[in-house]
């Protein structure tokens, strides 16, 4: 069966959920005294009113937030817990739109391509387009991973593969962000500015990048993680639903106040750094400021990284891999510092010098040389370290900080907020000379 619909947005909401802490005390005559230093130490304490999260959904298109989950797969597993539509964009009528129904629920459906036409349970779809757009509570679930919104497969030009792209307002996004990047416990400042910081940056790549392709961001710390609803918990939904609709702007060196790109990492080590250091873009608010939060919050093991060695012909492998203008170096022979910032008892690193087998050399920005030997970063956490050569490896030592250091230090958001600062405080901090506005 084929209708012509309007694909409009939709109010939604899960159910309350109210969360209790209950203290029982028994009272005896021997523990009056314990007792009462219990209660004047809670009623010292504050108290945190976790509200009903509300699930907000209901947001023109505009808006929407376009998620790459999967990139280049030729099947996927999805479940939905309510019947779903699947939906087609006519070719030669781009207004109109087929649907089809599917009423399973709770049943894993195989989604794969075939001839170069996504396949549906059997039904081939010739378009190269279709949004499967599940009922309320619009929850589909996509190889294990639960999200909202909609879910929308496009084959690539070349027949052989398909995205998978989910449509989501830009809350329930950020409920799946903030969840990731911060612990649901932290002080609801620190999670206040997280959602900011998040929505901002994401608005940010949706703007100067999305119109070009299909979707607006990654999943990943490529951008910033998402991982939908196992993310979220009604701390984290009050720090988004309290600042809906808030971005952070600073005024632009040749504009107007715009938004920028805010940058944040977990541990800058005792000093932010300048993104011209770390990214090459200039923006005025996004320059290094000192630290002194961070190093009560992260654990010094976190603080504080141990040596990490790695051999020789890995490194020339993995810069090559990335980068391929290196391969006239021949193998690399030396890697010195030439270039660093220097904050007192420690230095980032921000310009690395490499020098071949060949006698060439080049540079690379110090972070794009961390990642290229360690692209998760976990190893090779920072540039506040030192080089050497060890026992015919590249060492790494005396490393501090976790993340690239530029913006929102997010250890050092959650010592601000512990010290009483507000979001507002913590961002404009950060971000120095930022203000907050309302984009809707
Ligand atoms: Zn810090």
């Amino acid at each position: 069966m084929s209708t012509t619909i309007q694909l409009t947005a939709y109010p939604g909401k899960i159910a309350s959920r109210t969360v209790r802490h209950v203290h029982r005390f028994r009272a005896s005559s021997g523990t009056n005294v314990v007792i009462l230093l219990l209660l004047l130490i809670l009623c010292g304490c504050k108290h945190r009113q976790l509200t009903t999260p509300t699930v907000q959904m209901d947001i023109e298109p505009e808006f929407w937030i376009r998620v790459l989950l999967l990139d280049d797969v030729t099947a996927c597993t999805l479940k939905t817990v309510s019947p779903f539509s699947v939906l087609s964009d006519m070719a030669a009528l781009p207004t109109e739109i087929t649907e089809n129904r599917y009423n399973q629920t709770n049943v894993p459906m195989r989604f794969e391509l075939a001839n170069g036409s996504i396949t549906i349970d059997g039904k081939t779809f010739t378009n190269e387009k279709v949004t499967i757009f599940p009922d309320d509570p619009y929850i589909f679930n996509l190889n294990g991973g639960d999200y909202r919104g909609k879910l929308k497969l496009i084959v690539n030009p070349d027949g052989n593969s398909f995205d998978a792209i989910n449509l989501v307002p830009p809350e329930p996004y950020l409920a799946g962000v903030v969840g990731a990047e911060m612990p649901g416990y932290w002080e609801p400042e620190a999670l206040k500015a997280q959602a900011i910081a998040a929505r901002t940056y994401c608005f940010y790549i949706k703007k100067r990048f999305g119109a070009n392709r299909e979707w607006d961001m990654k999943q990943t710390a490529a951008h910033q993680v998402y991982r939908g609803i196992s993310a979220e918990s009604s701390q984290i939904w009050q720090a988004v639903n309290e600042t809906k609709g808030q971005v952070t702007s600073c005024k632009q060196s040749d504009g107007p106040v715009d938004i920028f790109p805010s940058y944040y990492s977990s541990t800058c080590g005792g000093h932010t750094e300048n993104s011209k250091n770390v990214f090459g873009d200039s923006f005025e608010t996004l320059i290094g400021v000192p630290c002194p939060y961070c190093q009560d919050v992260a654990k010094p093991k976190f603080f504080f990284w141990p040596m990490i060695q790695f051999d020789k012909a890995d490194v020339t492998a993995r810069l090559l891999e990335r980068y391929s203008q290196l391969e006239q170096l021949g193998e690399i022979k030396y890697i010195t510092t030439a270039g660093q910032t220097n904050y007192g008892e420690f230095a980032r690193l921000t310009k690395i010098k490499l020098i071949g087998s060949t006698g060439k050399s080049d540079f690379l920005r110090a972070e794009d040389f961390r990642l290229a030997i360690d692209p998760t970063g976990r190893k090779f956490r920072s540039t506040i370290c030192q080089i050497v050569e060890l026992s015919g490896k590249w060492a790494f030592f005396s490393g501090r900080g976790w993340g690239h250091g530029v913006g929102l230090c997010q250890c050092g958001a959650q010592g601000m907020a512990r010290e009483g600062k507000n979001a507002q405080q913590i961002l404009s901090y950060y971000y120095p000379g930022s203000v907050i506005i309302s984009i809707y």
